[in-house]
């Protein structure tokens, strides 16, 4: 059972009664909620286990840090800003009242410094393992939320900063792309958007599969971190910089689909805090590819993280 067979098998038991009030539901970065005087908000919860998100020995402040950001990374996601967060952890065995204090205060400061203040929570322990549950209320922006949906064919398909190798550090240092988001939004008409955290390849999929269409990018385009180029290799020499960028997951870069007037227009400015390569077309065929230097074009297969498949 993959992660996505799961949401989908999930998405199948919500949906038989959906409510009125629900804008966006099961499926997307985050849900928008509508509420009886008619403003909007953006509501996505977010879980961090000791060992599959960071190692153990890895300091509180980090594992806090990265709770916060992640969360906020697919408010962004949406095109939202934060508002709130609220966080439950239970605490490992071998984690003392000290680790429990520092993780503590590192919530609740990098919750403030994100603009979305912890207002409530609750711990427990144990578990095994440390887990911890973030989650993070926001508002549309001023256009509204962007979701997954909403790709279309002669779009084209854009990506903010570097991709791959951010376990070598950037996954737990990571800021958010809210600003860069809102920027986006606010400037440009964006079609659809995801945060990057599964991997290009698998996230790509996630938004054709939304959109109905198909999604072809180029190898030679993909913006390639130099954690990646680092990376590569390590597992032999089929190991490449641009499997990394495609499969590694964890950047929390934004992708995103808009006319092709629009990413021209985006990718020459860059945005106030990142730069945004084009990387791909959208095409009505439902199949995704990704086109290779030497012409030649495979199928694009998700190669990122699927949690529940091993
Ligand atoms: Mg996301």
């Amino acid at each position: 059972l993959g992660e996505l067979e799961l949401i989908e098998y999930i998405r199948s038991l919500a949906s038989r009664e959906r409510p009125t009030w629900l804008e966006v539901g099961i499926g997307d970065d985050a849900a928008v909620i509508r509420l009886p005087g008619g403003d909007r908000v953006v509501v996505t919860t977010d879980m961090l286990i000791e060992g599959t998100h960071f190692e153990r020995g890895t300091a509180p402040e980090a594992v806090g840090y990265k709770a916060v950001a992640r969360a906020l990374s697919d408010l962004a996601a949406m095109a939202s800003s934060p508002l709130c967060t609220v966080a439950a952890v239970s605490f490992g065995a071998s984690h003392s009242p000290d680790w429990a204090r520092r993780l503590s205060k590192a919530l609740l400061e990098s919750a403030e410094k994100l603009g979305a203040p912890l207002v409530g929570g609750d711990t427990s322990s144990g578990t095994a393992v440390l887990s911890l549950t973030l989650t993070a209320l926001g508002l549309p922006g001023p256009k509204g939320v962007v979701r997954r949906a909403g790709a279309r064919p002669g779009d084209a398909v854009c990506v903010t900063g570097r991709l791959g190798g951010s376990l070598m550090g950037r996954h737990l240092t990571f800021k958010p792309r809210t600003q860069e988001a809102l920027e986006l939004a606010g400037r440009f008409d964006v079609h659809a958007m995801i945060d990057i955290s599964d991997g290009l390849s698998t996230d790509a999929l996630h938004i054709a599969q939304e959109s109905g269409v198909g999604l072809t990018l180029r190898a030679e385009a993909i913006p390639i971190s130099e954690d990646a180029c680092v990376m590569a290799g390590r597992r032999g020499p089929e190991d490449s910089p641009i499997r990394h960028a495609l499969n590694d997951g964890e950047d929390y870069e934004l992708l995103f689909c808009l006319s092709q007037a629009d990413a021209v227009a985006a990718a020459q400015s860059g945005l106030a805090g990142a730069p945004v390569s084009i990387i791909g077309i959208v095409t009505a065929e439902k199949q995704s590819f990704i086109l290779c230097p030497d012409g030649s074009r495979e199928p694009l297969r998700g190669g990122g993280w699927e949690h529940l498949k091993r």
